[in-house]
């Protein structure tokens, strides 16, 4: 015989417990073990929910319950808008084996109309819930890492081959607000490989070209630009109001003067640096591994180091590199997955080679070791011998960094 709403009602009442939100209130004060279950829609979470509650819509509660909360002894308090949804959730779930879930009567309107807290979720327009509808389907991020993305605040060292793949796909990724320091202007032999600029932008500053890519690509995101040079006194100003630094410098005075202002500020760095068919990336992290100076005490010879206008680079590296760097940027952002930080990932295109090698802090480092004696930044053109050399036309310097050189500093930390 068919049971009617009242009988169902009836039965689920009687075997489920049902508290007050005056006693759900109550046993959350006293004992912080209990899983809240919200079963409302998404839209009706998103307007507001109790602090820490794990959203599962009715609908698919039996489908989504048990991976979601494997322990099937575990204290769970389910609640609704009113306390019917719940009371049959909770009904459902005992049916499948949970023995400890009370429902909440009165649901979170009565929660909410007692005066107890309640969070609201970060608001999406629709624009952004169909743009980020495919990160919202991962649960690595989900609403809530799409919400830190378009929180964070990410500066770029360069708009070139490096920064231009990552400053690409940052962006679309809805990186809220991106830094961009360059001082140099669009050059028709960048074109073949820094992708944020254009033809008809030949000879216009590249932090003005990058702007206008990342603002037709998505208006989320907010593009601060700094048409400079970085140097020793205008980078703890600038790093200041960002989260993550990410590193497409061209040359060794700026990778330095990154790498040292990056430690002092404690904001992690994630380098990347290319030379002909070769390319590497890794991270930074102040506190959590080495640091650049842990893997290159001292920088190469100025005549070891020639620049990609010297040695030429293949068009594609440094999108793959650049790509590898927004990754690492994504990941510490949503705090998913495990970042480049003491490995650093070695790409050789020619002979499609890639290795992860381990990287150790030195202890004997003088700048993040035991006894630094770096604590102020310094004149790193002059560090790097490129002083009197290298003036003007390459005073933004070019360099990359000279393989062979890559290659045996990485020797002891390979061994
Ligand atoms: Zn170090």
């Amino acid at each position: 015989m068919s049971k009617t709403f009242k009988q169902i009602m009836e039965e689920a009442r009687s075997e489920v417990k049902e508290l007050s939100p005056a006693e759900v209130n109550e046993l959350l004060q006293k004992d912080g073990n209990h899983l809240l279950l919200d079963v409302r829609e998404r839209e009706e979470y998103r307007d507001g929910h109790l602090e820490g509650a794990l959203s599962l819509p009715r609908g698919f509660l039996e489908i989504k319950v048990e991976a979601a909360v494997p322990d099937k002894s575990a204290p769970i308090i389910a609640y609704c808008a009113g306390g019917v949804r719940s009371l049959l959730a909770a009904k459902a779930m005992k049916d499948m084996g949970y023995q400890n879930v009370i429902s909440m009567s009165g649901g979170y309107t009565a929660w909410k109309t007692s005066g107890y807290n309640w969070v609201q979720d970060r608001q999406f327009t629709q624009e952004q819930a169909t743009r980020y509808s495919r990160h919202f389907l991962l649960p690595e991020v989900g609403e809530e890492g799409q919400a830190k993305l378009l929180d964070a605040k990410v500066l770029l060292v360069g708009a070139r081959g490096l920064s231009s793949p990552a400053t690409y796909y940052l962006a679309a990724a809805g990186v809220g607000t991106l830094g961009i320091v360059d001082n140099d202007v669009v050059d028709l032999s960048n074109l073949q490989r820094q992708i944020l600029h254009a033809n008809d932008r030949v000879g216009m500053p590249k932090t003005e070209s990058a702007k206008k890519t990342i603002n037709a690509l998505n208006p989320d995101v907010r593009v601060v630009t700094y048409q400079e040079k970085l140097t020793s006194q205008n980078i703890m100003r600038i790093i200041k109001d960002y989260d993550i630094v990410v590193d497409g410098c061209d040359n060794f005075p700026t990778r330095y003067l990154v790498n040292d202002a990056c430690f002092m500020a404690k904001k992690p760095n994630v380098h990347g640096s290319i030379f002909q068919f070769e390319g590497q990336a890794t991270v930074f992290y102040p506190g959590k591994g080495p640091c650049y100076r842990c893997l290159y005490p001292e920088p190469p010879p100025p005549d070891m180091a020639p620049s990609c206008q010297e040695a030429g680079v293949l068009g594609v590296l440094p999108g793959l590199i650049g790509v590898i760097q927004a990754l690492e940027t994504i990941k510490l952002i949503i705090g998913k997955g495990d970042p480049l930080i003491g490995r650093l990932l070695c790409f050789n295109t020619l002979g499609m080679e890639i290795t992860n090698l381990k990287l150790k802090a030195d202890p004997a480092c003088p700048l993040c070791g035991e006894k630094p004696t770096i604590h102020n930044l310094i004149d790193y053109e002059e560090f790097c011998g490129l002083r009197a050399a290298h003036a003007a036309p390459e005073a933004t310097g070019s360099r990359e960094s000279n393989s062979s050189s890559l290659r045996s500093g990485l020797q002891p930390l390979n061994a």
